[in-house]
């Protein structure tokens, strides 16, 4: 005669936290591979889109750190190549923006990644304060913000030169809606 015991983790699984927060769509991915084969930084992912899927559904806890400490999720320009080429329809760009607030919340950023977060806070930061994306003063906030006043690093080029940020600002057409989501936001606990 032997007893188990199960020991139950409280906090649920971070595949649970994505289909919770982005829907049940980890599970439609049957590696195919056109996520990573389309995104404009693959060479430079340490995990692919597909990888990260492959490893969400498996839900093992020894990947949760991998994939939110990954580079990969910074680096991600949230350009939606991935999903709008993916057959199946998995949220890969919605997954990655979820994972970005994760690693956050759980102290769990690459360290590669310090200077991609700085830029990430001053976008947040600039939508919040204005409704608008104007990106010189953001790029300003953010060269000023991790101190590479001369040097820009690789990610602000790629940027423009996949059309996420233009020279001209441009007024978002829903600021009420974006007031609703940082509201949302902020009573989540986020740290913006
Ligand atoms: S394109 Fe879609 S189905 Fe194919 S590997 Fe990527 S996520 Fe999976
Ligand atoms: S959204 Fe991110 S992962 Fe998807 S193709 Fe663009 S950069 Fe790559």
């Amino acid at each position: 005669m032997h007893h188990s015991t199960v020991v139950e983790d409280i906090s649920p699984s971070l595949r649970r936290r994505v289909e919770e927060n982005v829907g049940e769509t980890v599970n439609l991915c049957y590696q195919c591979g056109k996520c990573a084969a389309g995104c404009p930084l693959s060479d430079e992912l340490d995990l692919t889109p597909n990888q990260i899927l492959r490893m969400l559904q498996l839900d093992m806890p020894q990947f949760e750190d991998q994939i939110l400490g990954s580079y990969s999720i910074w680096l991600c320009l949230t350009c939606e190549t991935c999903s709008s080429r993916c057959p199946k329809n998995v949220e890969i760009t919605k997954i990655m923006d979820f994972l970005r607030h994760e690693a956050i919340k759980e102290n769990k950023v690459n360290p590669k990644a310090a200077d991609i977060l700085a830029f990430h806070h001053s976008f947040l930061r600039s939508v919040k304060m204005s409704g608008r994306l104007h990106e010189v003063s953001l790029i300003a906030g953010y060269k000023i913000k991790t101190m590479h006043l001369m040097q820009d690093v690789n990610t602000a080029p790629t940027l423009f030169f996949n059309g996420k940020l233009s020279i001209l600002p441009h007024k978002v057409t829903n600021t009420k809606a974006i007031r609703r989501i940082f509201d949302k936001s902020d009573k989540m606990g986020d740290d913006l």
